[in-house]
């Protein structure tokens, strides 16, 4: 079986791809022995997800994929965006993440909002990336257990539910990455022989 290591510790995220890509082996940075963070510096989504399969190749010389995700809310001009996981400050916290984002949005009409994912997938001779979308609103205060993020406060274009009351199934079909992966998943079926 072929395999591919995923830049991430994050064991949710590694679940979602060997959903999708079943037909590979998928390993996480836990499965190379990587405890190091890898510094996300960049300031775009697109930069950090290059950086993070740039200094897992570099080390390793595995065939890897890496991704970077954000909420990006058009009243705050595009803002958490790439930096949603720290929005609040250190240590990173969803709760206070969520609660600023409405705090900055108390009284604004305009609710729209997208989450918004770069997959790159790297070899020794080059890389792609890959964007997955999910537009939708934010909610006035938050709805539901599910998911992590600011999935309390999401409500997807199309649904009443916020992703936090949405079952998991419904949102690993629609979500950002889902997007991102099926488009991962037919570069890969189109070009068997780069990983
Ligand atoms: P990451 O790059 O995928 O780790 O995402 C960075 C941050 O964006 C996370 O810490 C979350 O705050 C937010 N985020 C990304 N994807 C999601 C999601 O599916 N639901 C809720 N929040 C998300």
């Amino acid at each position: 079986m072929n395999q591919l290591i995923l830049a991430t510790h994050n064991d949710h995220k590694a679940q979602e791809f060997r959903d999708i890509l079943p037909q590979y082996s998928v390993q996480t940075l836990a499965d190379l022995g990587h405890d190091e963070e890898i510094e996300e510096t960049a300031t775009n989504l697109e930069g950090n997800s290059f950086l993070k399969a740039e200094t897992i190749f570099k080390r390793y010389g595995y065939v890897v994929i890496s991704d970077d995700s954000g909420l990006e809310v058009d009243a705050l001009k595009g803002a958490p965006g790439v930096y949603s996981a720290r929005y609040a400050g250190e240590p990173r916290n969803d709760q206070r993440n969520t609660k600023k984002l409405l705090d900055q949005l108390q009284g604004v009409s305009n609710r729209k909002a997208q989450f918004r994912t770069v997959i790159t997938l790297m070899n020794a001779e080059n890389s792609f990336q890959f964007e997955g979308i999910v537009s939708g609103t934010i909610a006035q205060s938050p709805r539901g257990e599910a998911g992590f993020g600011y999935d309390p406060v999401f409500v997807p274009k199309g649904y009443q539910q916020t992703f936090a009351e949405l079952a998991a199934k419904v949102k690993n079909k629609i979500s950002h990455r889902a997007n991102a992966i099926e488009k991962l998943l037919n570069f890969i079926n189109e070009h068997p022989t780069f990983c």
